[in-house]
């Protein structure tokens, strides 16, 4: 049977300035369905290029290995195409439209996704509906349906925010690339709920995170250590707790 997800010996590049330069160097990692898989690892390792690559962001050039999603050839989708097959990319750092209605934005994304995957498209009065319902789920004032989208908020607002899109497109994947900066404990509960709301056989997860508190909350089914562009060790949960007490220092030198 096919995996969920099964990224087998990927190799990535970006063209720097003229410069091309290897990031992913022979990437193997697969997630079964139902599953939440964590990455970890140090600055400058290729977990954001992984990420952008399995988004389908054109700056990046595969050059060898392969990534089967749901059984299809997912280096072979467009953007969209993989948006419409369920997968989700929560951004790094939220961008800020001035000018752009929050639950208008918010709902033209939804549109999008449900146009491409054959579904009918919801009116302003039944998305409102459903979006303020999600809202009060998680917390978030219905004030900031109304306000331009990320202008002005806070981490947390922005965060809550960005699991408020995840909960509303009901992704079958999502990969989530964390920064450090700026979230606070609040912040990684936020993030932490929504993934735990979301939990089920049909949805599965790659958390990118620094965080071995977001990790305590989620509780992976396994984590992956990241180091020069490729998954250099694998474990547990308990995974976290070590490289919180002991850092990557061991891992890189068995991988040497
Ligand atoms: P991580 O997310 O693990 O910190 P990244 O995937 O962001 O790592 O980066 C991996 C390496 O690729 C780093 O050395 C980084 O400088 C380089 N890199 C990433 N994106 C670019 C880019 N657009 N231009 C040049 N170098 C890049
Ligand atoms: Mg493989
Ligand atoms: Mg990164």
């Amino acid at each position: 049977m096919s995996q969920f997800l099964d990224i087998s010996g990927l190799n990535a590049r970006i063209d720097a300035d003229g410069q091309e330069k290897e990031i992913l160097r022979g990437v193997d990692l697969v997630i079964p369905p139902g599953e939440v898989h964590a990455i970890m690892g140090p600055n400058g390792s290729g977990k954001s290029t992984l990420s952008y690559v399995l988004a389908g962001r054109e700056d990046y050039e595969v050059t060898s290995g392969s990534v089967s999603f749901q059984g299809k050839d997912l280096l072979e989708m467009e953007p969209e195409e993989r948006a419409a097959a369920g997968l989700f990319l929560a951004f790094q750092s939220p961008v800020e439209l001035p000018g752009v209605n929050n639950a208008n934005f918010l709902r033209t994304a939804v549109n999008a996704v449900r146009r491409a995957r054959g579904q009918e498209e919801l009116d302003a009065v039944n998305f409102l509906k459903t979006v303020r319902a999600a809202a009060k789920e998680l917390g978030m004032s219905p004030d900031m349906l109304k306000r331009n989208v990320n202008v002005g908020f806070s981490g947390g607002e922005k965060k809550r925010n960005e699991v408020l899109q995840m909960t509303l497109l009901q992704p079958s994947f999502a990969i989530l690339d964390e920064t450090d900066s700026g979230l606070d404990v609040d912040a990684l509960r936020i993030v932490a709920e929504g993934v735990k709301r979301l939990r089920s056989p049909q949805f599965s997860a790659l958390v990118i995170t620094h965080h071995q508190r977001l990790l305590e909350y989620i509780v992976p089914d396994r984590i992956h250590v990241m180091a020069k562009g490729r998954i250099i060790h694998s474990g547990g949960p308990e995974l976290a707790q070590q490289i919180d007490r002991e850092g990557y220092t061991k891992f890189l030198a068995e991988a040497a």
